[in-house]
């Protein structure tokens, strides 16, 4: 859901509830008027009516659970016909201090102002700061005029952030054409005047004529993305070989697990220690009243059925809790069971049942075994002579569009090696490491039974978090485990609590899927560039990720060369992401994470930067779009229609083309493999 929130304390609220926020589309500003933060949540409907009752309107339904299952059957069934008929300025950093003057004027600057054109439509975007930092009642207005004096004005909302102000900003505008000059006036009195830029101000060069592209027909699960980068690596094996990387994931796997009792009423849970396709699955579970007087709790556990004969009184009478129940089966089987008490059920006496089966919920079995990651390394010379580039995508699991973005990639500098000279001289100067699927126990787990699941499918609750009830919570967040400005370190938009849609597992670098990631910098150190890929929102993003709080300390911020060369490179990048079919990257959502997005503890993209030394950025692929009826801008979601992954995947894939050529140009001015100083 878009939501429209009644003022940022809501917005903080939401953030501080643990709520499952997929992006903040044009920051979140708290303002007067009917300016109001904006924000994509995925929420149950009781969690809506909550919010709904605070205040909070629905602005847009970006996609229902279930939704992607759909869209995910109309792309195979698609490919399916296709196949059948025989068709192959750094921000945030530029806080004042100044006071409003005397008089109680204030003076405002202009932090960015840009124009583009958009499938036809032209839009404006400006940041504007005023001195009155701590006026939350300040209004600034901006007019703007085009060439031919056509006029009219849209309001900024103030944008606080960690109870620090930032800046004024709005949405892209809708403007008739290109706008020749800014005023901005604040409600204190004061005014600025600028002559917005054309943004990105880049394009790239066009693609030659031949130029193969377009090699993704449907959405991708792990299982077919497997079977992708075996083929490629048989096709092209002189460009390309196959890196297993060192940590297997724990599979699309889960324990055995069941209620013994009614859950609404008294009920114990019983999990079975092994997973459920090690033989947890099918086991049953059955109480039974002990006979005569004064029996004692006992079990047993025969045939792959657990007995339970609960204890009786002098008057024969079932006497056993659900406290004692569990905490008997949990002491007499330390190997093959666990058991805990369902919430509401404590003390409560243990009700005689017949046999309830245990079961892990999985939808697909036959994916059950541990998974070998895999990545593609390309490129003429793999022997770390030249400049290396890491692109990985899907460390959330939900974000299906990710590997069609960089698999799409990964074959057109395949396919195009022979044929295009360029990309044959791209190759002969650049090492490339394509990791499509990050997380593929994730993956498997949302594009099999709960489409919207982020995070990996391994359970580090303990106690009562593992009722069955939660099974679409836990697993740990891959991109908040990490080991620099982590929530273990005191860094903030990361959890500890397992069922935080955050959760940061129970240490740094815990999961085989972030440890792999990182493999990959460490035994590779001629990587001087990352892109991790996510959707969706459409940002271009980079160190620093995350700040500390009280006073929203940041990760140190690049200096200013690297700032610059950060952006300058983004402004290539997103110039050849606009080529394809028109989508501009917003200024608003073009910087730093910490700035443009959120603050998230523990991402990868930090760890490679501080630690590594490399020039690491993050895409959200799946920018919004233009609804010229409504006049508004429409969210995408993590699963859309496939036309509209289809379309991302090949946008993105132009972008990351233009990464691997920013890499070679920068590679050409200092040729050296050597990484740029870490911070
Ligand atoms: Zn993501």
């Amino acid at each position: 859901m878009r939501l429209k929130l009644p003022d940022r304390a809501a917005f903080e609220r939401l953030v501080a509830s643990g709520a499952d926020i997929a992006a903040t589309p044009a920051a979140s500003p708290r303002s007067s008027g009917d300016a109001s933060p904006l924000v994509d949540v995925v929420v149950t409907g009781a969690a809506l009516k909550t919010l709904q009752s605070q205040g909070a309107r629905v602005v847009q339904v970006i996609a229902r659970a279930g939704d992607g299952t759909a869209n995910f059957r109309a792309s195979k069934a698609a490919a399916a016909a296709r196949t059948a008929a025989g068709l192959t300025a750094q921000k945030g950093g530029s806080r004042t201090t100044a006071a409003a003057d005397a008089t109680g004027a204030d003076t405002l600057h202009f932090l960015q102002s840009y124009w583009w054109t958009s499938k036809g439509q032209t839009f404006v975007q400006v940041e504007v700061a005023t001195t009155a930092v701590q006026d939350p009642d300040v209004e600034i207005q901006v007019q703007w005029e085009t060439a031919d004096g056509q006029t009219g004005t849209f309001p900024l909302q103030r944008f606080v952030d960690a109870d620090e102000y930032q800046y004024h900003v709005a949405l892209p505008q809708a403007v008739p054409s290109k706008p020749v000059k800014l005023v901005a006036t604040s409600s204190l009195g004061g005014t600025a005047t600028q002559a917005p830029k054309a943004w990105p101000g880049t394009t790239a060069p066009p693609a030659p004529s031949g130029y193969q592209q377009d090699f993704i027909s449907a959405y991708m699960t792990p299982t077919d993305i497997q079977q992708r980068l075996r083929r490629l690596a048989r096709q092209y094996p002189e460009l390309v070989e196959l890196v297993d990387l060192p940590n297997k994931t724990n599979g699309y796997r889960r324990t055995a697990v069941g209620y013994v009792g009614d859950p609404a009423a008294a009920a114990i849970v019983v999990e079975t220690k092994a997973f459920g396709s090690a033989g947890g699955n099918g086991i049953q579970v059955k109480t039974v009243a002990g006979t005569g007087a004064n029996r004692p709790l006992a079990a047993t556990f025969r045939d792959r059925v657990l007995t339970i004969t609960l204890a009786t009184g002098a008057d024969g009478t079932v006497v056993s809790t659900t406290d004692e129940v569990a905490a008997f089966v949990a002491a007499k089987f330390p190997t093959r069971f666990t058991a805990f008490v369902e919430d509401g059920s404590a003390g409560k006496v243990m009700p005689v049942m017949s046999p309830v089966r245990l079961d892990d919920g999985l939808t697909a079995s036959g994916l059950s075994r541990p998974w070998q990651v895999q990545a593609l390394r390309i490129g003429t010379h793999r022997d770390g002579s030249k400049p290396g580039v890491l692109i990985y995508s899907q460390e959330h699991a939900r974000e299906w569009a990710t590997p069609l973005v960089t698999l799409e990639f990964a074959e057109r500098m395949l396919a195009n090696a022979k044929t295009d000279a360029e990309t044959k001289a791209l190759l002969d100067s650049v090492d490339v490491f394509v990791l499509p699927v990050t997380n593929p126990d994730g993956a498997n787990y949302s594009f099999n039974d709960y489409n919207f699941q982020r995070k990996n499918l391994d359970n580090f609750c303990t106690g009562a978090a593992r009722d069955p009830k939660n099974r679409n919570r836990w697993g740990v967040d891959v991109n908040r485990n990490y080991t620099v400005g982590s929530v273990f370190d005191g860094y903030v938009g990361a959890s500890t609590d397992c069922l935080s849609t955050v959760a940061a597992g129970t240490g740094e670098l815990s999961e085989a899927e972030s440890s792999n990631v990182i493999s990959l910098a460490k035994n590779h150190s001629n990587i001087r560039y990352a892109m991790n890929v996510h959707s969706y929102g459409g940002y271009f993003m980079w160190p620093p990720g995350a700040y500390s709080l009280p006073g929203r300390i940041t990760l140190p911020r690049p200096d200013a060369e690297q700032s610059a060369a950060f952006l300058a490179s983004a402004k290539r990048i997103v110039g050849a992401i606009s080529t394809t079919r028109g989508t501009v990257t917003w200024p608003s959502n073009t910087g730093p994470v910490a700035d443009v997005l959120y603050s998230a503890a523990g991402n990868s993209a930090d760890q490679l930067y501080y630690e590594f030394g490399i020039y690491a950025w993050d895409f959200e692929v799946g920018n919004d779009l233009w609804n010229a009826t409504t006049q508004q801008w429409e969210g995408v979601g993590f699963q859309p229609p496939y036309d509209e992954a289809h379309a991302e995947s090949q946008e993105y894939a132009a972008g990351l083309v233009e990464l691997v050529r920013v890499a070679r140009d920068d590679a050409a001015d200092e040729p050296t493999t050597t990484r740029r100083e870490a911070k």
